[in-house]
């Protein structure tokens, strides 16, 4: 029992359930929280290594100004219009804080992101999830009619991998008085993005991450991008000092290092490729996806049983035990090697099947 001094919205809610995380020296081919299985430029290391002990002595520059100076310079945008995060979750936290707020609502095309209904609780606010349309299409009126302040699309979307296109956005957007909050935590595997949205609409947020295109989860950076008096209330919400003076420098050299990063993309989208015909011709149908990871519906619906299964074997995916993904499980797409490792583990799935 939680201690009765906590509050009531804490004590009554479910908190975030991240992905299995094994040791570091464990040997277990890891395809379940979509990380780049490339390392990130040796560009990052060597800011690392290049850390000054002053530069930990004193307080790191409030605005991670450095990344946020590379970051606009990428994105032919102003500085202004940049926010730098401890992670892209922390963008959302400042967002929802930001946008939303106690009583007010958050609506979401469902299934996505689970933290959305996480951040939404953590505040006191609604969540509003509203299913996608067949083959995961926008339900633009039904989200409108949610009367939300906000609406939260992760584009591609976790964990479907769908994308929604651009100008569908757009259109949601101008008929929309609230926050239109474009998740992009992949869309560097994906074929467009929603950056020119935000010089034509003031009621867009796009949101970044570095965990994945960049290859750096455990380093926690992640930025915004929006009309610089949006960008000036979000920084009135966030933590004084949110991003360390390590992660500004190494976020900073990574996003320098485009060519690094683009060749892990690259291969993602290769691998992505050949992953989703090889499954679809064992009788595994693949959600068509845009981003670093496949949804993959198991044949008869045994998914728990192919988690497991996979698991037994050293393989570790992504299952998620809810209405519309209970029949599926995520893969996030590895090396050449690892999704050959992948493939074999399901061949023997279907051996074990066979003989029972
Ligand atoms: C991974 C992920 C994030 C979080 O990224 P961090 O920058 O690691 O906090 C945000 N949104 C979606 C949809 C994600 O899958």
């Amino acid at each position: 029992m939680a201690p009765p001094f906590i509050r009531s919205t804490i004590r009554g809610m479910v908190g975030y359930t991240p992905g299995e995380q094994p040791g570091l020296g464990e040997r277990v081919v890891k395809l379940n929280t979509n990380e780049n299985p490339f390392g990130p430029s040796p560009r990052v290391l060597q800011a690392i290594r290049e850390i000054e002990p002053e530069a930990l002595r004193r307080y790191p520059n409030p605005t991670a100004d450095e990344f946020r100076e590379a970051a606009a310079k990428l994105f032919d945008v102003t500085p202004d219009n940049i926010i730098a995060g401890n992670g892209s979750d922390d963008i959302l936290t400042i967002a929802t804080r930001t946008f939303i707020g106690p009583g007010g609502r958050l609506a979401y095309p469902d299934p996505t992101y689970s933290l959305y209904p996480v951040l939404a609780k953590l505040d006191d606010a609604e969540a509003v999830p509203v299913p996608w349309e067949k083959n995961y299409a926008l339900p633009v009126d039904a989200l409108l009619a949610t009367k939300a302040h906000a609406i939260y699309l992760a584009n591609p979307n976790a964990p479907t991998g769908t994308f929604i296109p651009p100008a569908t956005i757009g259109a949601l957007a101008g008929k929309f008085s609230g926050l239109v909050l474009v998740d992009e935590a992949y869309v560097d595997f994906a074929d467009d993005h929603c950056v020119a949205l935000v010089k034509e609409h003031r009621n867009v947020v796009v949101s970044r991450s570095l965990s994945k295109a960049y290859a750096l989860a455990g380093l926690r950076f992640g930025f915004a991008i929006a009309q610089k008096d949006v960008i000036d209330e979000m920084m009135k919400v966030k933590d004084s000092y949110n991003c360390d003076a390590i992660s500004v420098a190494a976020a900073t050299a990574a996003i320098l290092d485009q060519e690094h990063a683009r060749k892990s993309w690259e291969h993602v989208r290769a691998e992505r490729s050949r992953m989703s015909d090889e499954l679809n011709g064992m009788g595994w149908d693949v959600i068509p996806s845009q981003a670093n990871f496949i949804l993959v519906n198991v044949p008869g619906g045994h998914a728990r049983e192919a988690y497991l299964g996979l698991k037994k074997q050293g393989i570790l995916v992504r299952y998620f035990d809810k209405p519309g993904l209970n029949d599926k499980i995520r893969i996030t797409i590895g090396t050449a090697q690892e999704n050959n490792a992948l493939l074999g583990g399901l061949k023997n799935l279907h051996v074990a099947e066979k003989a029972a």
